[in-house]
């Protein structure tokens, strides 16, 4: 095993840690040396109610194995106050582990519009609000670790999670400029996409994969992720039950749906000839910046202009 990846001096704010995912993330930073701010609104998995008392146990956690804490009970939403905590306390903000979250499932038929909203706050605005408060910071330090917490419900869709698909879908887009934004400043900014046993997803997993699908198993991702010798900016990892991978959106070769460059225009019934070919995914590939997918745009181009 090779040398224990510490985190002595650098401050930590693991938001939603009272719970679930988030303890056990503040755990981890707590034993490796980090001084941790445990931020939770103590409310129920559908985002009522509020209590003191979920962050205040995994901060007595935190200090019984001997690391350094304070609780922050405000919601994400109000993303200033939660890094203001660790600038009152601490200092400074190294990390922050955007992880609070909520459910309103439904179907889209009977999503209404409060349900919308109040996901779409807690997830996409508080993770905007709390990046965007420790950003001056982290910027002028030249340093920061960032995590976004995304979900396969995001990725691939779940029935009856229209609004939380969305908002999860919504972080990786917010990561994928957060880490371009701040990659001159050594900020890099990853997405943690989890599958653990929580309140959140007691009666929904099957017992036996609930069994396994331990959250302290997931810990040791997003901490090594927030690690200064960490060089991932702007990944995907999925991990799940002590396992891990990295996630690729990718692009197929395409067809190009005009026949030379002075044709100007192209029809559904072509579209609808050449759609197979349009779809084929054999030669797919992930394009690593925006840059990439306009310079491809350009080769297809010029290969129409010399009639290739
Ligand atoms: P959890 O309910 O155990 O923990 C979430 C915590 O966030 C709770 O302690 C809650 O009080 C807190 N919270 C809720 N709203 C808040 C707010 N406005 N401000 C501050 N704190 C707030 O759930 P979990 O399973 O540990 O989920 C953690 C994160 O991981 C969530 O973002 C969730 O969407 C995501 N996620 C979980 C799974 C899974 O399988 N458990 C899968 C995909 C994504």
């Amino acid at each position: 095993m090779s040398e224990e990846l510490r985190f002595d001096g650098r401050v930590a704010v693991v938001t939603g840690a009272g719970a679930g995912l988030g303890r056990e993330y503040a755990l981890l930073f707590g034993t490796r040396g980090a001084k941790v701010v445990v931020n939770d609104l103590g409310g129920s998995f559908q985002g009522e109610g509020a209590s003191k008392r979920a962050a205040d146990v995994v901060v007595d956690e935190i200090r019984a194995l001997g690391g350094t804490a304070v609780a922050d009970y405000n919601s994400v939403v109000d993303g200033a106050k939660v890094i203001e905590t660790a600038i009152k306390n601490f200092g400074r903000i190294d990390i922050l582990v955007n992880n609070a979250g909520i459910l309103r499932d439904r179907s889209i038929a009977k999503t209404s519009e409060q349900d919308w909203d109040l996901i779409h706050a807690v997830h996409l605005k508080g993770s905007f609000k709390c990046t965007q408060a420790a950003w001056p910071y982290m910027r002028k330090q030249n340093y920061g670790r960032i995590i976004m917490t995304s979900s396969n419900s995001g990725i691939y869709g779940n029935f009856g999670q229209a609004n939380y698909s969305a908002a999860k879908m919504g972080l990786v887009g917010l990561a994928n400029t957060v880490a371009i934004e701040g990659e001159k400043n050594n900020i890099h900014c990853n997405v943690i996409i989890p599958t653990a046993a929580s309140r959140m997803t007691e009666g929904i997993l099957p017992d036996m994969l609930f069994n396994e699908l331990k959250p302290n198993l997931i810990a040791p991702v997003v901490v090594y992720l927030c690690h200064e010798s960490c060089e991932d900016n702007g990944s995907y990892i999925e991990s799940a039950a002590g396992w891990a991978t990295k996630v690729h959106i990718v692009r197929g070769k395409g067809c190009v749906l005009r026949t030379s460059i002075d044709e100007k225009a192209t029809s559904p019934e072509y579209v609808k000839i050449v759609w197979s070919k349009v779809t084929d995914m054999t030669d797919a590939k992930h394009l690593d910046n925006i840059s990439q997918a306009s310079g491809y745009l350009l080769e297809v181009l010029e290969n129409l202009k010399e009639g290739k």
